[in-house]
């Protein structure tokens, strides 16, 4: 029996021997498209090959795709694991033709793959295959028909059916056709109905569909006016046409999992080989606590096998997402990953497992499948520790989680107990009079929600606390937060590029050997979106030309900067400001064209880049400037126009140091942090570089110190940087072992950059001949970006010697600022002697190891001044607050005059300026315990505020309350305040008032006293 690795290297070969290019498999995080939430389907990868976008050098290609179903439209989590053939996670093995071969071959290798004795040899009476009937205005395919009888196939074994069954479309506008589908009878046995003599197109499981061909025949066009259709808030047409397409295409795909039971002649797809040991591994992982698994096995043995099947499916999963770079988050592809992985936690539970477990899986998933999918031998441990850390965080939820849930049941239970005694006759929606107490399932559903508890928990729960499940309340609880995540998630609509660019031919790229192309053709000129014949001078726009030196930003690189030179006018007729991809090969450079210039000023400036302290042309950049001056009218760049297009030599030298550089970092990182290390985004400017990676802490400073030696050392080694062209992209990634970025697509044959021993990278990027030309490397910053990934900064070249000259001048400042006298004293405390400690004799060395003698580094002698000179500070503001206290205090003696006989009470109102308030509070009580009895009141400006505090002593709180009295005194000051009846406290911003708030004190106790 084949096994399923087998069964796939088959398919694959099957077609590369019918002259298909084997593929690999493209990222689970698809690659610039925000539509889609996963890779779900073999055809992803080659979208822009299918709409006409993209050449590839091949026109047939075969893969094994790996794909994600789960959350966005296709969100069937909750049944994967309680059925035979759901999966998160699947492969999908496929064939395709580029508007080369079309239904007559596809239809011939499919029936020859799948019935040949030589290949998959599945007998012939167990089959059955479909074709589209004809609906909705689109024609039979009576050619497919005609083609399947030609195989062989008997006439009662051609199903035909419509739009919804068999009929594809990519999306509203673009390719579409019908297509076949090939099913596979599984015998009563799969029924999930018991079914003992159903007929073919019966749903009940017997009949599987196995394989599906679509046949890309037709253009679908939009007629009239484009709206936007509330209803799924996506764009539409009034009607549509359908045009034949000048190269039909074929796409087809085969689920792996549900083949491979076929073949092992099994009837769940979880009984394959591909399934079976980790299964098997759940058991084992789980079964620790063998008394409750036993319990469970012989309560509800269904359950629990179920339980086994969601964790094998969704360690599969939660295995590729993460190696291909998702992480667990509350949004997008991260909150469905942290749902399969909470799910398969909880079911871990469910089977008695209360520890992490599912870290254990990932090792076994990699055993699997490492042959098929090698780049999991580099990811596993750090997708371990992103799982294991999931299930740590996970068990802190669902412990609160079910504190929540005994909570809510308890007072669920005494509302509705009471209720239903006291006030029998009340109605509610909620409450089933005279039934049991029942758990609404809107609340079930939150704690579902929020707090991942399972389903199963929370009905258990209520069970034995003799309660009623809300199942309807639950469902439709559920069912509105699916819509509500659907919606969500089709937010962002894929932006179809500008149907301009897709006429325009691509460029010629000459930027990897020079920065200066001569005769550059304008091929076609883009002014606000539309196509235009010419740019007058000032304006913007892109254009479009036959062979170019620039660069167009991709792989983080930045597009270059430069001019457009006419050789006929002898001058430069347009500053490019950057250069882009607007589809696939097209390079469009962003223009200005030259205007007028306004004498001195513009001659002053280069027509370089506005690439601050980089941008300045090179020799030609001058020339070109004196000619420019003298020109009294400026030129039109027009289509059909001559130019030479000259790159800014000196932008595109700096952001060369930093692309080599960014690789020995992506090596070094590895190196010291681990192979988990993967890059996750990256930046190459002229003036830095910046690198995200992933890495679940934060990198210490003495790992970056390691790195950075690490990589300069291959600098100083000035290794030659090969650049090896056109290589195959699996000679690439398997006999190179270059590194494949996360996320980026690549076409079939690569570039790969090679630095010694201590570098491979696919990479398209402009680089330096040798690793010396980088100039030194300084890592800059390190940190947080997003959890599990950091990112680093660093400066190479002119950018390192900048950051030094600053660091330099700061090193100046500190020598005059730290004193000798200070290093002399902390030498004398012990620290190690410098003996000399002159400026001009010590050299600035941070690290004098070696050289004999021990000087603080500036830092260090900056951090020791500025620690004595905070204690200074700390001991004179103490200082100050004892003296200004002791003068408040001793004022206290001279106050007697100010106090007042209001109506029998006595008030004291007193101003003690730059008083702290705890030091005011001392004050009153003091001054309260001197006239035993009466009002204080207290002002105090500092620094443009004012505080006020009253305090009245306790035998009068009765009469007069402070915070009666501060209310209007504090009003005079423009504030407001209150407190204790014995004690108040308010503030103010009017200094210049506090004598007459404090003066007119006595009168508004008098007034509380009248
Ligand atoms: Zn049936
Ligand atoms: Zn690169």
């Amino acid at each position: 029996m084949m096994t399923g690795f087998e069964i796939r290297r088959k398919f694959l070969d099957f077609f590369v021997q019918k002259g298909h290019r084997e593929v690999h498999s493209s990222s689970l995080v698809p690659h610039n498209d925000p539509t889609l939430l996963f890779t779900n389907a073999g055809m992803n990868q080659f979208k822009d090959v299918f709409l006409g976008l993209e050449k590839r050098d091949y026109t047939r290609a075969t893969s094994s795709q790996k794909c994600v179903r789960a959350g966005g439209k296709h969100n069937d989590l909750e049944n994967v694991g309680f059925t035979n053939r759901h999966h998160t996670f699947f492969e999908m093995l496929g064939n395709f033709s580029f508007g080369d071969y079309f239904k007559k071959d596809a239809i011939a290798y499919a029936w020859e793959l799948i019935t040949s004795n030589e290949w998959f040899g599945i007998p012939k009476e167990k089959l059955y295959v479909t074709i589209f009937n004809g609906e909705g205005g689109v024609p039979r395919d009576a050619e497919a028909y005609d083609l399947w009888l030609a195989q062989g196939v008997a006439k009662n074994r051609v199903y035909e059916f419509g739009l919804k069954d068999n009929f594809w479309q990519m999306g509203d506008t673009g390719p579409c056709g019908p297509c076949s589908e090939i099913h596979y009878d599984m015998g009563p046995a799969a029924s999930d109905q018991g079914h003992t003599d159903c007929a073919f197109g019966c749903d009940c499981g017997r009949y599987v569909e196995i394989w599906n061909l679509v046949f890309m025949q037709f253009n679908r066009v939009g007629v009239g006016e484009r709206f936007l259709d509330r209803e799924d808030n996506t764009w539409k047409y009034p009607s549509y046409r359908l045009d034949p397409l000048p190269n039909p295409s074929i796409d087809t795909g085969m689920g792996l999992e549900r083949v491979t039971a076929v073949l092992q002649r099994v009837i769940s797809n979880y009984e394959t080989d591909l399934f079976v040991p980790l299964i098997e591994r759940a058991a084992e992982l789980t079964g620790s606590l063998k008394s409750s698994i036993e319990h469970i096995q012989e309560h509800s043995p269904d359950k629990a096998a179920a339980s086994l099947r969601v964790i094998a499916d969704h360690s599969r999963a939660a295995t590729f997402l993460i190696s291909d770079g998702v992480l667990p988050s509350n949004e997008g592809r991260g909150y469905v990953l942290r749902k399969i992985l909470r799910r398969a936690i909880s079911h871990g539970r469910q089977l008695g497992q209360n520890r992490p477990f599912l870290f254990e899986m990932v090792f076994n998933v990699r055993d699997l499948l490492q042959d098929a999918y090698p780049e999991l031998n580099e990811t596993t441990q750090h997708v371990s520790d992103v799982v294991r850390n999931e299930e740590v965080r996970f068990a802190r939820t669902l412990d609160v989680g079910f504190e929540q849930l005994k909570e809510q049941i308890q007072n669920e239970l005494v509302k509705q107990t009471t209720l239903s005694e006291e006030a029998p006759g009340v109605e509610t929606a909620t409450i089933d009079v005279g039934g049991p107490p029942k758990f609404p399932g809107d609340k079930a559903f939150r704690l579902y929600e929020t707090f991942g508890l399972p389903r199963d928990f929370i009905e258990d729960a209520c069970r034995d606390a003799g309660m009623k499940f809300d199942t309807e309340g639950f469902e439709a609880a559920l069912a509105e937060e699916q819509a509500r995540a659907r919606a969500s998630w089709k937010g962002a609509t894929k932006q179809t590029a500008n149907p301009v660019y897709q006429q325009l031919p691509k460029s010629v790229f000459e930027g990897y050997l020079q920065t200066r192309s001569e005769d550059c053709e304008v091929l076609a000129i883009i002014k606000n979106g539309q196509g235009a014949q010419e740019l007058k001078p000032g304006e913007e726009g892109e254009v479009i030309l036959d062979h170019t030196p620039f660069y167009a930003e991709s792989g983080g690189q930045v597009g270059d900067r430069g001019v457009l030179y006419s050789d006929e006018l002898n001058a430069v007729v347009a500053e490019v400001k950057g250069c882009y991809y607007p589809v696939q090969g097209v390079r469009a450079h962003r223009v200005v064209v030259k205007s007028v210039p306004s004498s001195r000023t513009e001659s002053k400036s280069p027509p370089s880049p506005k690439g601050e302290g980089w941008g300045t042309l090179t020799g030609d950049g001058r020339k070109v400037q004196e000619v420019v001056q003298r020109l009294d009218n400026w030129p039109t760049l027009r289509v059909g126009d001559k130019v030479d297009a000259v790159v800014d030599a000196g932008f595109r030298e700096a952001t060369m140091r930093n692309h080599t550089a960014t690789h020995l970092l992506h090596a070094g990182l590895r190196e010291v942090l681990g192979k988990h290390v993967k890059q996750a985004g990256s930046l190459v400017a002229p003036n830095h570089l910046r690198f995200d990676f992933s890495h679940f802490t934060a990198v210490e400073d003495e790992e970056l110190h390691d790195i950075e030696d690490l990589i300069n050392k291959e600098v100083l080694r000035n290794e030659k940087v090969d650049v090896i062209e056109n290589v195959p992209i699996d000679v690439a990634v398997n006999e190179y072992h270059a590194m494949a970025l996360f996320g980026e697509k690549y076409g079939d044959r690569v570039r790969v950059i090679k630095i010694g021993d201590f570098s491979t990278e696919l990479c398209g990027g402009t680089h330096t001949g040798a690793t010396g030309e980088i100039g030194l490397i300084k890592i800059l910053k390190e940190g947080s970006v997003s959890s599990g990934v950091r990112r680093v900064e660093a400066v190479t070249g002119e950018g390192s010697l900048k950051h030094f000259r600053r660091d330099h001048e700061l090193e100046n400042v500190v020598s005059a600022f730290v004193s000798p006298t200070f290093r002399q004293n902390q030498a004398k405390d012990g620290a190690p002697s410098s003996g000399e400690t002159s400026k001009s004799k010590s050299p600035p060395s941070p690290e004098g190891e070696g050289w004999g003698t021990h000087e603080y580094s500036p830092a260090e002698a900056l951090k020791l001044e500025l620690e004595k000179k905070d204690a200074e500070i700390k001991r004179l503001a103490r200082e100050l607050d004892q003296v200004r206290m002791k003068s408040a205090s001793s004022s206290v003696a001279s106050v007697g005059e100010k106090i007042k006989d209001v109506r029998g009470v006595k008030v004291l109102a007193h101003r003690v300026d730059n008083l702290e308030r705890s030091q005011m509070r001392t004050l009153v009580d003091q001054l309260r315990d001197k006239i035993g009895s009466g009002v204080v009141v207290l002002g105090s400006a500092t620094n443009g505020s004012v505080s006020l505090i009253v305090g009245v002593t306790k035998d009068l709180t009765s009469k007069i309350q402070a915070g009666k009295v501060i209310g209007p005194v504090a009003q005079r000051v423009g504030g407001r305040g209150g407190g204790r009846p014995d004690l108040a406290e308010a503030g103010g911003k009017d200094p210049s008032s506090l004598d007459t708030a404090l003066g007119e004190a006595y009168g508004v106790v008098e007034k509380l006293l009248g």
